[in-house]
């Protein structure tokens, strides 16, 4: 978002630089019939796609093209925006901006239009930040969620959790009304009752938001071990495709190869690392060093050994370079060569930890890597999923703190008054969530992070 001001008309392509059959140019604002006017000849019929020749200053024709125009309030700012799609030539797109802005719009910030839409109440911020997860996201499944986002199912989830808390303070200040039924009123079996509800559903609405959290952001998965152990055919065995060179001459996988999986939704990123030894090649030291780099960022390892040749001692090695915090898996590959029993053995010296064995080259027990992985990652399919932010996560801890302590004044101290206070934080910091209670700050922060046109 941008401190600049909303009377302002904003103009941006709406549409991916670059060429194509078709670019959108979006302009909103209150300058929008006098532009229309002035390019177009006339103002469009609302809403009707009209064919038009949209003119330069001088009467001649930039391109010709379809020319929408939707009346404020009922756009997707809530402002006057006309849409003009042109031919997709950056030439004709940079020409009817710069016309635009001749006729008095200004470059659109990034993520404006929807901040408008926001500041209009077309929308509110988790459908707003949803219309980016949607245009980001890296599965289907993650698509699917942020269209739910988008069409308030997470803000409908939000509301209730609202709708309860107001249904608290509705009893509580009740209470403090009648000073002298006030203990009668708190100790209530019924209140009691009431709490426990709201406790298990934010423990609900928690767990769907971290799911949420995890769909829009995807996982990252490292995939580390010695040359030849097979981790770039476990790449391809995981993408389904081939994704990295496979070849019995150690030292192929020079670069970090990153793919992008789809483990039933959850978009995972997998970094096939150049192995972690030691090594006097230039741009292998580099592989590693990246390799390296990847391992302190990634949410787990898939430590890639060969069943066969592996000694207990390098595979001990191999995982002394993790990281201390990082969980992994030990992956026995070759099983087909090797006795190996196929799937998940527990390893007892460190509990959480596993060893799968499987077979990248004949797909032996990789399905059972796949659901492995899943867990690892804490990710559960769910039909009804919404895409949900980091920020939905701290503002709802928060607002669950609040509510904790809402209880605790309740059942240890009778403190009705406090207690409706604290309920009011629970409230503010949902708010948050969905933006009736935001700072300017963190509108700006969000909608920064739009990229222009949105
Ligand atoms: P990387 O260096 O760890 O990436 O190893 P590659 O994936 O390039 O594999 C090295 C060699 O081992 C190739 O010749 C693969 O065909 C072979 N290989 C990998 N996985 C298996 C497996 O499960 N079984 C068998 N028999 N060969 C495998």
């Amino acid at each position: 978002m941008t401190n600049a001001s909303t009377a302002d008309t904003i103009v941006a392509r709406a549409t991916p630089a670059g060429r194509g059959g078709v670019a959108i140019i979006r302009i909103s604002g209150s300058g929008v019939t006098a532009i229309a006017t002035a390019m177009l000849t006339k103002l469009p019929h609302p809403r009707l796609a009209e064919f038009m020749e949209f003119k330069d200053g001088s009467d001649t024709a930039i391109d010709t093209g379809l020319a929408l125009y939707f009346p404020a309030p009922h756009s997707y700012t809530g402002e006057d925006v006309l849409e003009l799609h042109s031919h997709g030539s950056p030439v004709i797109c940079d020409m009817l901006v710069e016309r635009s802005c001749d006729l008095g719009a200004r470059l659109a910030e990034p993520g404006e239009f929807s901040q408008r839409a926001f500041l209009n109440d077309k929308m509110d911020l988790t459908q707003a930040e949803a219309v980016a997860d949607l245009i980001d996201s890296a599965s289907r499944t993650a698509a699917r969620a942020a269209t739910r986002s988008l069409q308030g199912d997470f803000a409908t989830l939000v509301h209730q959790l609202n709708d309860r808390i107001t249904e608290l303070r509705v009893h509580v200040e009740a209470a403090i009304d009648f000073p002298e039924e006030e203990i009668d009123f708190l100790s209530d079996k019924a209140l009691h009752a009431r709490l426990d509800n709201v406790t298990q559903e934010f423990s609900r609405v928690e767990q769907t938001v971290q799911q949420g959290c995890l769909l829009r952001d995807g996982a990252t998965v490292v995939i580390v071990g010695r040359p030849n152990a097979g981790k770039s055919l476990l790449l391809n065995a995981l993408a389904g495709y081939d994704a990295a060179i496979v070849t019995a001459i150690e030292g192929t996988t020079r670069d970090l190869v990153r793919e992008q999986i789809d483990l039933q939704g959850l978009p995972v990123r997998i970094i096939d690392t150049a192995g972690l030894r030691e090594s006097t090649d230039e741009v292998e030291v580099e592989g590693i060093r990246r390799a390296q780099h990847a391992l302190e960022s990634a949410d787990h390892a898939l430590v890639v050994v060969d069943a066969v040749t592996i000694t207990a001692a390098q595979q001990g090695k191999l995982l002394q370079e993790l990281p201390a915090d990082l969980s992994y898996t030990v992956v026995r590959n070759k099983l087909d060569l090797s006795d190996d029993v196929p799937g998940l053995a527990p390893d007892s010296a460190r509990a959480p930890r596993a060893t799968l064995a499987i077979s990248a080259l004949t797909g032996a027990g990789v399905d059972d890597l796949r659901d492995h992985l899943l867990e690892r990652l804490g990710y559960v399919a769910n039909d009804g999923a919404v895409t949900a932010r980091r920020r939905h996560l701290q503002s709802l801890a928060k607002a669950q703190q609040h509510f904790v302590e809402a209880r605790r004044l309740l059942i240890e101290a009778s403190a009705g008054e406090l207690m409706a206070d604290e309920l009011l934080q629970v409230q503010n910091a949902l708010a948050e969530i969905t933006g009736q209670f935001s700072s300017d700050d963190l509108l700006g922060e969000i909608f920064s992070s739009f990229c222009i046109g949105k």
